[in-house]
């Protein structure tokens, strides 16, 4: 039944192995045979697949599988006590699976919900957001009893947009079709001079023409068009498009429908992040009122031939696939891989026809500008960087929640608003942006100042910077996909450097392996991810030295390998830490 439901589509491998994980719990050996039997393609090639998710699991992992977001802002809220507290009581190992097959508990990157932390995700489904001491007793209870996870308190997965400041984009909405039937009054071609009159760039942090781009997919040669929304809103610290997607759908996919439109594609996609997987009922109920409205199918907003609809794809917890070539790897059916460029998707994307993928933001200002024209939205913000933009504020804050300005505004002006005192330092565009410190707050958003995708990571002066570093340093080896060695290696090199100051065994010279591991991985790796997990440690050792010296055991060189801590491991098994089994420190 479920080959049946996909076509048989090869393409559909990660949706059917989600499926497949939702019914049995599981991924069985014998059930990813049957899989690939039915889809005509090696075991292997199923099993590569799902190994490189982190949501598939090819062994059991319990009836509840309990994921504590891992992003510093959680661990600001006190996460990682929660999950002590709840492994406790649960009697449980962090990571592991308890001996009845009940309850495993770990962590996942950040879910998205760093206004509301500590959050938790539970089995791949549903988010819990403002825990406490209180609600982590009462789950250990529910999980002894039990108690299906649809049957635990709804209150718990209400999560809340916390709309702080909006403008444009997060105001009154328009109503469903106006701006669609602007956009196809004015043709394909005066749509697109109006987005390229409106100098729209890309909300997902690169900045890209948006006009540029859907004329270089409108032009390229192709039997078929694709549109492709990017929803996969994996940088820690942003859950701009989660509210985008929950409260202003319509918006999302009226930009979608007039991308189409210019370009004349008939098929969209939205990749919806896994962490997500809540919002999916609710998308799929817009997109089905919008059919009915004929917004979506045959023939739409009535004008005869265009025809455009849209399908939501779920990830499966792999941060890489926010690149935009390994998200077409993944919408396909394959690892998550970021291709190899040129080409671009643009002229050979998902199944090889020309593509455009698009920020969940950028659609929804596409839709303003097919609504008030490209002129109207270049006169908001500045020259280089027109139009507003939506920052999730999250961290050392009283009023954490979703900011929406036009560019230009002043990061004092941000912090003011949001009710945060005694800033040392912002971490702008998740750890992959810009960590910006107290004498630079005079500095603006935006492209030519400070670019950002959205997030925005408030640290008051109580804050270790040296922390911050090391949990974003964890949070790219843990999700560097492995594919070229100096992510893999070099990622991994730098926490265990990280690890190595944080125990106080450091010296000056691992900051200066910090410093070439930088080097290396900014001009060795394959994709973005590789290159930037070192930004936030170069930003934060260049700004907040003196915090990294203060882990320094001493100034001068020590060897990397303490003996007398390996052998730690030995110590616990054997139960023994007398004087005979340390190793004597050198004189
Ligand atoms: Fe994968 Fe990292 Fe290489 Fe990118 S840089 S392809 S994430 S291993």
């Amino acid at each position: 039944e479920l080959l049946a439901r996909h076509h048989h589509a090869p393409s559909a491998l990660v949706q059917m192995l989600r499926e497949l994980q939702a019914a049995l719990g599981w991924l069985p050996p014998a059930a990813l045979q049957e899989l690939a039997s039915g889809l005509g393609v090696t075991l292997a090639h199923v099993q590569g697949v799902t190994g490189f998710y982190r949501f598939f699991h090819t062994r059991p992992v319990g009836d509840y599988r309990i994921l504590f977001s891992d992003n510093i802002t959680d661990h600001m809220l006190g996460s990682r006590e929660l999950m002590a507290d709840l492994c406790q009581r649960l009697g449980v190992a962090p990571g592991q699976t308890r001996a009845d097959g009940r309850v495993s508990v770990a962590t996942a990157s950040c879910t998205g919900h760093c206004d509301q932390g500590p959050a938790l995700l539970i089995n791949h489904h549903q988010v819990l957001t403002q825990l406490d001491s209180a609600r982590v007793a009462e789950m250990a209870r529910l999980v002894e009893a039990q108690v299906p996870v649809t049957d635990w308190p709804s209150a718990w997965f209400d999560t809340q947009d916390q709309v702080r400041r909006a403008d444009v984009l997060l105001g009154p909405a328009l109503a469903p079709g106006l701006a669609l039937a602007a956009a196809v009054a004015r043709g394909p071609e005066g749509m697109l001079q109006e987005i390229t009159q409106a100098n729209l760039r890309g909300r997902g942090g690169a900045g890209f023409a948006t006009g540029l781009k859907w004329a270089l997919c409108r032009k390229a040669p192709g039997t078929e068009h694709i549109v492709v929304c990017n929803a996969d809103e994996g940088e820690p610290g942003t859950f701009k498009d989660r509210v985008l997607l929950r409260s202003h759908a319509d918006a999302v996919f009226e930009g979608m429908a007039i991308a189409a439109w210019v370009m004349g594609a008939r098929r969209g996609f939205v990749y919806l992040r896994g962490e997500y997987r809540y919002l999916l009922e609710g998308l799929q109920a817009v997109l089905a009122r919008r059919r009915a409205q004929g917004l979506l199918g045959n023939n739409i907003v009535g004008h005869p031939g265009f025809d455009f609809d849209i399908e939501i794809h779920l990830g499966a917890g792999a941060y890489v696939c926010g690149e935009e070539s390994a998200l077409i790897e993944s919408l396909e059916g394959k690892r998550g891989t970021p291709r190899i460029r040129p080409p671009f998707p643009v002229e050979h994307g998902y199944m090889g026809h020309p593509t455009a993928v698009n920020n969940v933001e950028t659609f929804c200002a596409a839709q303003q500008i097919a609504q008030h024209g490209g002129a109207w939205w270049a006169g908001i913000g500045t020259t280089a960087s027109t139009g507003t933009k939506i920052h999730s504020v999250s961290g050392d804050c009283e009023r954490p929640g979703l900011y929406e300005y036009p560019f230009g505004t002043r990061i004092g002006r941000i912090l003011e608003d949001c009710g945060a005192r005694n800033t040392q330092a912002v971490q702008v565009g998740g750890p992959s942006g810009l960590c910006v410190s107290a004498s630079e707050f005079g500095r603006r958003m935006g492209f030519e100042d400070v670019p950002t995708a959205g997030a925005f990571m408030v640290f008051d002066r109580s804050r270790d910077m040296f922390s911050v570093a090391r949990n974003f340093a964890q949070f790219f080896a843990h999700e560097s996909c492995g594919f070229c060695t100096p992510c893999r290696v070099g990622t991994a090199l730098v926490v265990k450097r990280m690890d190595k100051l944080a125990a106080g065994r450091g010296s000056r010279h691992d900051l200066d392996v910090l410093n070439e591991l930088d080097k290396l991985l900014h001009t060795t790796t394959h994709c973005g991810l590789g290159a930037s997990a070192c930004n936030p440690l170069r930003d934060t050792v260049a700004k907040f030295r003196p915090t990294f010296e203060q882990h320094l055991q001493s100034l001068h060189f020590e060897p990397a390998f303490d003996l007398d801590a390996e052998l730690s491991i030995a110590r616990a098994v054997t139960g023994r830490d007398d004087a005979a089994a340390h190793m004597e420190k050198p004189a």
